[in-house]
């Protein structure tokens, strides 16, 4: 198994010198480093000691002895492994192109879109719709490279709702179609009434659904929903929230407009998406339920060559609403998380730490990387017992936590766009206590 791994990073260009390494420890010198709770990084450095897949010790004055691999992080930074809450690690450039793709060829590029993200510095997703169970367990396997997978599996949508992309002539909802290849691969499943919200959402639950995905409203690239419509009733949604709930975890939704939220909300979910189109009523609510926001930047400027004129506006829409949707979030002290929405080839995803430099617009360097880290962990934690990554802490550096550390040549809580161009910036991508690039050296 560890031979294969090897190969697989060595094909993918990842540095396998210390990958694999029984009795792992490792000890980070000379680095100058930020968590959440600094306005910006240390101005002296230290020592971090890494033992298997923990964090052992920080300090300026801790011993090392020989047994240790030493990483000389001099005139570097330090900061915890990256999160994003919103991603698709598994759906190819859209609905049309994934009818015609055969379950192979997106595993395939599943397990390239991960290994892409993992370069990108990104050692922990959310994925938020797409068959990703089996990609989860083979990174946890390391038959493969890519971050840690909290999956939804598939997103449940009501017939006509965002991720029902049937054709106007399939009706298999109603009577004897055939169901159409976005579910069978696992990407929507069409649900309408509430037992069928529940069955959707026990489906997911079934195969280790960390959270439960529900579509609420109108989007940007379904084919038959306007932007403007609220999907499911808020009994429907109640019943995902329920069936999540007994299961120990909880709800997250597509929700771009004001009222499709309230019903959301109303309906006791606890993970809002996008929201671009929210109101100052709205986002009050979601201060007094606690819920959090999911959001994301970069991708309303994706040029997507298969989106319709129809399409374009909606997203034009949808991006405007961004200046109120973050003075609202920073009026109410909403959690907001880093995402992307990212999907597509291995390109898309090259582009998407682009959002650490939009973010800038609107958000402090300190406030973007704790939207990164300590933000995006907390929502990762509602997981509950469901959470498959429970032995150590995400998104922060102290005693205990998990080994998911970059390290960067310039210092992101003075710019976070050094982290837009990752194969420049970052030198060094630890997940789980493993090396997975180090250019330190070079
Ligand atoms: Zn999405």
């Amino acid at each position: 198994m560890k031979n294969l791994f090897i190969t697989i990073c060595l094909l993918m260009g990842i540095s396998s010198s210390s990958i694999g390494q029984e009795n792992y420890k490792i000890a980070i010198t000379n680095i100058h480093y930020w968590t959440a709770g600094m306005e910006h990084s240390s101005q002296e450095t230290t020592t971090i000691i890494i033992e298997n897949n923990l964090i052992k010790a920080i300090g300026a004055e801790i011993k090392i002895d020989s047994s240790y691999t030493i990483i000389d992080g001099k005139e570097h930074y330090l900061i915890p492994g990256l999160i994003d809450t919103h991603i698709h690690l598994m759906d190819s450039e859209g609905p049309a192109e994934m009818k015609e793709t055969e379950f192979s060829y997106l595993s395939i590029l599943g397990t390239k879109n991960a290994n892409r993200v993992l370069m990108n510095g990104v050692t922990t997703v959310r994925d938020a719709a797409g068959p990703t169970f089996g990609l989860k367990k083979a990174i946890d396997e390391e038959m493969t490279a890519g971050p840690r997978i909290y999956p939804s599996g598939a997103a449940l949508t009501q017939s006509g709702g965002h991720g029902d992309f049937r054709t106007l002539c399939n009706h298999s909802q109603i009577k004897g179609g055939y169901i159409d290849e976005t579910e069978s691969m696992g990407l929507a499943f069409i649900a309408d009434g509430k037992t069928e919200m529940l069955k959707g959402a026990r489906e997911q639950l079934r195969k280790g659904a960390t959270q439960v995905k529900v579509l609420v409203s109108g989007s940007i690239s379904g084919k038959h929903d306007p932007i403007d419509v609220v999907e499911f009733t808020e009994e429907e949604v109640n019943e995902a929230v329920k069936a999540a709930e007994n299961w120990g975890t909880y709800v997250m939704v597509h929700a771009y407009n004001d009222k499709s939220i309230q019903m959301a909300l109303n309906a006791g979910v606890k993970s809002i998406e996008h929201a671009t189109l929210i109101s100052e009523t709205t986002a009050k609510m979601i201060k007094e339920k606690g819920a959090v926001l999911s959001t994301q930047t970069y991708v309303f400027s994706v040029d997507l060559p298969y989106f319709t004129a129809e399409q374009k506006q909606k997203r034009k829409e949808a991006e405007e609403g961004l200046n109120t949707l973050f003075s609202l979030s920073k009026k109410y002290d909403l959690l907001v998380t880093h995402s992307t929405d990212i999907y597509g080839d291995p390109n898309q995803f090259k582009n998407a730490p682009k959002e650490f430099t939009l973010r800038q617009k609107w958000f402090s360097n300190v406030e973007i990387l704790e939207q990164a880290t300590i933000n995006a962990a907390q929502v990762l934690e509602m997981s509950g017992e469901r959470n498959p990554y429970k032995e150590g802490k995400l998104g922060v550096i102290k005693e205990g936590a998990y080994a998911d550390l970059i390290i960067i040549n310039q210092d992101p809580t003075e710019d976070t766009k050094v982290l837009s161009n990752p194969d420049k910036n970052i030198n060094f991508i630890m997940k789980n206590g493993k090396v997975f690039k180090n250019t330190l050296d070079k």
